[in-house]
């Protein structure tokens, strides 16, 4: 039984790819691995503009960071469901923008 995901063969009665860990009765569609690498990019985008944004307009610093806030959690999320290969890089990305997302949000007050 070959894996769907990274092309593995292992025994028929595998539920598991013992390769990957991936479910071997799932179809893997590789359009959802660029949605989650799509998906920690923004997340991380936003919490650096939040923080630039808070300085400038404290209002849009608080929209930016209350955004990245809300994909940040669903971002880090699917990547755990995805997972893919660079899993590590994009829980990173995603937590850390999610953290600068919190940061301009609270400076986003400070500033008003
Ligand atoms: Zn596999």
């Amino acid at each position: 039984m070959i894996c769907p995901k990274c092309g593995t063969d292992n025994p028929d009665d595998t539920l598991f790819c013992e390769n990957c860990d991936w479910r071997m009765d799932m179809p893997f569609r590789a359009a959802k691995k660029r949605n989650v690498n799509a998906l920690a990019s923004a997340v991380l985008i936003c919490g650096v503009l939040s923080i630039f944004l808070a300085f400038l307009t404290a209002f849009a610093g608080i929209a930016l960071g209350a955004v990245g806030l809300l994909i940040g959690g669903y971002a880090i999320n699917a990547v755990r469901i995805v997972k893919p290969d660079n899993e590590k890089i994009l829980v990173v990305a995603a937590a850390a923008g999610l953290l600068l997302s919190m940061v301009g949000f609270i400076l986003g007050f400070a500033y008003i």
